[in-house]
């Protein structure tokens, strides 16, 4: 079995409509959490920037939640801007999808893929997604083999569709050498 892995060079833009101009990208500037309670409810937004005017908006992390209701160690990131929760708050599907933004991964990840060996086939090659960036398995495939996308029907089996984005670890079995 042959590791290829898909990985995040920088932090992706946010696909976000600015209140205050045309532009439809933010970003998550130094990455901070804003932090408001009220009696025993609080309030947490995570700050993103317009890379256009950088007006500041806010991400609902969460609303009217009761103290107790999170762990002690969560709610000192959310004061303390722990680097990794303002990575993992951003790359959250379902604060995506609360906000309504979607990442913009353009430039921002990199395949690892080392070139197969001349011998053992069929190969089997497993894609280890260490960032959920969207992918269609077929333009993967061909940047890490070097090869067109055509030829990838006859030398590639795999059991998902080759046309459909995906963003979790899959493998696919290349059943001859690549020229
Ligand atoms: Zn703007």
């Amino acid at each position: 079995m042959l590791p290829w892995a898909v990985r995040r060079t920088r932090l992706p833009l946010l696909a976000l409509r600015c209140v205050a101009c045309p532009s439809g990208r933010a970003t998550l500037g130094d990455g901070r959490f804003r932090v408001n309670a009220n009696g025993k409810l609080l309030d947490v937004w995570l700050l993103v920037n317009c890379v256009s005017c950088d007006r500041t908006g806010k991400l609902t992390v969460h609303e009217r939640v009761p103290v107790r209701s999170l762990p002690a160690d969560r709610l000192a990131g959310y004061t303390a801007n722990a680097p990794s929760l303002v990575v993992d708050t951003l790359l959250d599907p379902s604060i995506a999808r609360r906000n309504r933004y979607a990442l913009d991964w353009n430039g921002c990840w990199e395949l690892h893929a080392p070139p197969p060996p001349e011998v053992c086939w069929p190969l089997e090659i497993t894609v280890v997604f260490d960032a959920p960036v969207p992918v269609r398995p077929e333009r993967l495939i061909a940047q890490g083999l070097g090869v067109s996308r055509s030829e990838i029907a006859c030398r590639v089996k795999i059991d998902i569709p080759l046309n459909r984005r995906v963003n979790q670890d899959f493998s696919f079995t290349l059943l001859g050498p690549v020229r």
